[in-house]
């Protein structure tokens, strides 16, 4: 089970300071949204909690670890991105493979993960098919099957539903809050919609250039917002 702990963290672009120390403490198992207004810092702290991106200041704690330098995979932790990134030429199968082949899994090994998360996903019919011949549904349940095949402890999402349609929408965060129930993984997702916020989180940071402005569950947040800002966000009554 795999808890993380956030503290003081500053990301420093050149001398620009876009992330002004956050603190946070997630627990395991825990559905967390980031949501916040674009540009406020949510991709970069997702990033930097990946291990894709060095954190200028600050302590970040996964698993009760220290983290240095480790690659994401190292961490137990896999991402989905907004942008599918799948690999055009490859089939739906290879796509889902790929990442397991270049750690020299076993092949055997590699076929039950893929069709167990092709099953979760309902992905078993297309699994010979290229990218191309998908929908964009059917393409980010692909990406999602990537980072599942991991069996990673910890999913960030950024944006994932951010290219799709509103009903697809709807329904692939429906498979999402599925996926978190099945999987007891700790996950953290990020939007800048506010519904997806209110239905996923278990708990909500609600993020403005750089800093934390409330972070707790979404009815609490909603009933008590910390300032106008927040409840002109989530969309509390006046
Ligand atoms: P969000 O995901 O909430 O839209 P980001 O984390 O992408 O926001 O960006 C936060 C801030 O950091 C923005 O002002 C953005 O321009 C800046 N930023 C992000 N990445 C870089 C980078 N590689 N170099 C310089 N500035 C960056
Ligand atoms: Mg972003």
């Amino acid at each position: 089970m795999t808890s993380l702990v956030l503290d003081k963290i500053v990301k420093r672009f050149g001398s620009v300071d876009v992330i002004h120390g956050v603190d946070l403490d997630i627990r395991s198992g825990e559905f967390v949204v980031f949501v916040g207004p674009s540009g406020c810092g949510k991709s970069t702290l997702l990033r930097m909690i990946a291990g894709l991106e060095s954190i200028s200041e600050g302590r970040l704690t996964i698993g009760g670890q220290r983290m240095n330098e480790r690659a994401a995979a190292d961490r137990g932790i896999a991402m989905v991105f907004q942008s599918y990134a799948l690999y055009p030429h490859m089939s739906v199968y290879k796509n889902m493979a790929f990442g397991l082949e270049t750690i020299r899994m076993p092949k055997a090994d590699i076929e039950v993960r893929v069709r167990k998360a092709a099953e979760i996903l309902r992905l078993t019919e297309l699994l010979d098919r290229k990218p191309r011949q998908l929908s964009g549904g059917q393409r980010q349940r692909v990406a999602i099957g990537r980072a599942i095949v991991r069996e990673p402890d910890i999913f960030l999402f950024d944006e994932p539903l951010s290219n799709l349609d509103a009903e697809l929408r709807v329904q692939t965060r429906v498979e999402i809050a599925k996926l978190h129930a099945d999987l007891g993984a700790t996950m953290i997702y990020v939007t800048h919609d506010q519904v997806e916020a209110m239905t996923l989180a278990d708990r909500i940071v609600v993020l403005r250039a750089g800093r934390v402005e409330q972070f707790g569950r979404p009815l609490d947040i909603y009933n008590k917002p910390a300032n106008r800002f927040v409840a002109g966000f989530i969309g509390s009554p006046k």
